[in-house]
């Protein structure tokens, strides 16, 4: 079934909801987003996956082990949490967490809630400033804010529905493993579509500038991210990121309007 078909479908089931959400913010944006999971449900899950990640982190000794690192991201998380109201009102008194994980890998993530995992080869081997670090936080909380996780699960539910798995699924009474297993991928896998990413950018962007770290350092931050791709080991946040040259040239084409609130915030240390 085409996809427009599907939601279409979707939307008119009385247990389903498409809501159209409007997102504040100098770089604003507003579309429908098919949501047929409470975000109380999903950060429920969330938590928990998160804790699973940390017990397990902790019993192989890989957790927090870097403490002036870890103090580091989360003096930029405190930066960023704080604007986060510019985009959604109840944001900042979520239960927000910040951990690391030593890991070669190439990767970070927000689950939804704010339960955000930074994996120490990103700052380490791409050498990230404070400002590079913020637009990957920021990136990355802004899939938290704008609920990508919820909609991805969403749709998988509907997918299930549609192809008759049953509306009892709408309740998640009974989970199938499929369902099961885009929930996890949607929470921790991370494989967000291009309208994700370019939504995650810009809000990710302009979280940064408010926060007084210099949104240029997008432009570094991708050209980094680029160089290591060519590498025996490409990053695994950048899996699910559309090409790289035309990411750098779309955050360019924001500074014109992330700059200003970059000028008029308040820089850390000073
Ligand atoms: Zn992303």
């Amino acid at each position: 079934m085409a996809k427009p078909l599907l939601l279409l479908v979707i939307c008119l089931l009385p247990l389903a909801g498409c809501q159209t959400t409007t997102t504040g913010g100098t770089v604003g944006m507003q579309r429908s987003q098919l949501m047929l999971i409470p975000s109380q449900q999903l950060e429920k899950m969330s938590a928990q996956s998160y804790a699973k990640l940390t017990a397990e982190a902790s019993k192989k000794g890989t957790l927090n082990e870097d403490h002036a690192l870890l103090l580091r991201l989360r003096a930029v998380a405190d930066r960023l949490k704080l604007q986060t109201a510019v985009f959604r009102k109840d944001a900042p008194a979520w239960n927000w967490e910040v951990n690391i994980i030593g890991s070669k890998e190439l990767n970070a993530f927000c689950m939804p809630g704010g339960k955000i995992m930074f994996y120490s080869g990103l700052v380490d081997q791409l050498h990230l400033t404070d400002d590079e670090i913020a637009v990957v936080m920021g990136h990355e909380i802004a899939h938290a804010l704008r609920e990508h996780s919820r909609e991805q699960v969403s749709q998988a539910i509907a997918a299930q529905a549609v192809i008759g798995v049953g509306a009892a699924l709408l309740g998640l009474g009974q989970i199938s493993s499929d369902l099961a297993n885009s929930i996890y991928e949607a929470l921790v896998a991370t494989k967000f579509s291009r309208t994700d990413e370019t939504e995650a950018d810009r809000i990710g962007l302009e979280l940064a500038a408010r926060a007084g770290h210099d949104p240029r350092a997008g432009v570094t931050l991708w050209q980094k991210m680029i160089n290591a791709s060519k590498g025996a080991r490409p990053p695994e946040i950048f899996s699910g990121h559309p090409e790289g040259a035309s990411r750098i040239q779309q955050i360019q084409s924001l500074l014109p309007s992330v700059m200003p609130l970059f000028a008029a915030a308040h820089r850390p240390g000073q």
